[in-house]
């Protein structure tokens, strides 16, 4: 495996290889122990986005004026690298650190991003977004969650399902429509800061799910939930524009601008899913006798995981590609979802052949690769499914 910190250099790689120590001490001594009990409660504890966020691993591509590290979205990338390394699936990292601030710093006006930022950055506050609803996913123009404009507030109804971080969240951007007659122009996105008492929002049960078992995907429903008409993300360029009055129907063109990087971020979990798939199957088949030598020693052993190897190397070269374009500004709707689909359905593939050579052990939860098969089904499904991705890029040719 070479980290992101060996494939950079100056300065950065440092900078890098020290988040990645910080991150892999967390995820070992503060999640890990911690697992059973987590998916026991369907949930992680708050404790560990609090102790996160006072390491500094939360929000470290927010500029420190709003109490982010700074730094961009490399170090983001290094925390999810080593989050599946750990085989931690409780902490909703991606979703919390690398797609919720983003929303915010890029539509909110500056007041909201000096009273949200920093929360979000401490892991006082847990983030979430809800687009999902029961009767639609891939086709986000059938949301039917309505925020209709009264006063000085949106009165908000509807309901939404699978949503990440939705039994703890504090923090939810919730995409709903403002004008159900203007199809995708009609679709905003407000913020709503919640809490278990907050009126006309109830959290749902906690879903019961194959993998991901600590972390809590849950349903919610909005029944007259009142969001100050501030919280309405306005600006759709990016520049954090504060005139909301005019910037209703921004909703859709925000998701386009965002979904790139949740989409990336699926592409760096991939890469780090299959290294560590590989790795733990060359260490476990060298250390197995069968027929007087090692499973390794079995010619297909060797060509299985040749070729796996081969695919992660291919893997990680695509998404380091995407990453500079990311970093530089220039990824595009097309290439993240090449990346999503296509990196994503090769961990499915290198998990399921590393998992055959595990034998009976691989079907066994207490071994990380059979915790891998069921923790990384749902990337060829969430952020857009691939199917979808598919259907994105052939608009391209
Ligand atoms: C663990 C988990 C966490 C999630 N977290 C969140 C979250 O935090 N926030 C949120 O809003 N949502 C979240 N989701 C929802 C997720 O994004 C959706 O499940 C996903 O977008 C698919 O939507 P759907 O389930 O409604 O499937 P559908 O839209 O009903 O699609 C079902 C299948 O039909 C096929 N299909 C759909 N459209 C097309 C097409 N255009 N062309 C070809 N085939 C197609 C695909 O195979 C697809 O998988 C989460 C889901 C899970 C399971």
């Amino acid at each position: 495996m070479t980290a992101l910190a060996d494939r950079t250099s100056g300065d950065l790689a440092t900078e890098l290889a020290d988040v990645r120590q910080l991150a892999r001490g967390f995820f070992e001594k503060e999640v890990a122990p911690h697992r059973e009990e987590f998916a026991a409660a369907g949930r992680p504890s708050r404790e560990v986005y609090r102790t996160a966020g006072s390491l500094g691993l939360l929000g470290m591509s927010v500029p420190e004026q709003y109490g982010g590290g700074g730094g961009d979205f490399r170090h983001e990338a290094v925390l999810f690298e080593e989050q599946v390394r750990s085989g931690d699936s409780a902490m909703q990292l991606g979703v919390h650190s690398g797609i919720v601030p983003h929303y915010i710093l890029a539509y909110a006006s500056e007041e909201k991003k000096q009273q949200w930022l920093p929360k979000l950055c401490s892991g006082e506050w847990i983030g979430a977004i809800a687009m999902t609803e029961p009767g639609t996913g891939s086709d986000l123009q059938g949301i039917t969650t309505r925020a209709v404009r009264d006063g000085d507030d949106y009165v908000v109804t509807g309901g939404k399902t699978f949503i990440s971080n939705g039994a703890h969240c504090d923090l939810i951007i919730i995409a709903a429509k403002t004008d159900p007659s203007a199809g995708a122009r009609g679709l905003s996105l407000l913020v709503a800061e919640v809490s278990d008492d907050t009126d006309g929002f109830h959290r749902g049960r906690v879903l019961h799910k194959i993998g991901q078992k600590g972390q809590d995907t849950a349903e919610l429903t909005f029944d007259g939930l009142r969001i100050p008409a501030t919280n309405l993300l306005g600006g759709g360029s990016g520049a954090g524009r504060n005139d909301q009055e005019s910037q209703e129907g921004r909703g859709f063109a925000q998701l386009m601008q965002q979904l790139p990087q949740e989409r990336l971020i699926c592409g760096i979990a991939a890469a780090a899913m299959i290294d560590a798939a590989v790795a733990q199957t060359v260490e476990y088949t060298k250390s197995r006798s069968a027929f007087g030598k090692t499973l390794f020693d079995l010619q297909n052993t060797k060509f299985e995981l040749a070729e796996c190897a081969t695919i992660g190397r291919v893997v990680r070269t695509f998404v380091d590609d995407a990453m500079a374009q990311h970093i530089s500004g220039t990824l595009d709707v097309t290439t993240a979802a090449m990346v999503k689909y296509w990196t994503t359905d090769r961990q499915f593939e290198v998990v399921d052949r590393c998992l055959q050579l595990f034998g009976g052990y691989g079907y066994m939860e207490e071994y990380p690769i059979a915790r891998m098969f069921v923790d990384g089904r749902i990337a060829r499904i969430y952020a857009g499914a691939n199917e979808v991705m598919k259907d994105l890029i052939s608009r391209s040719l």
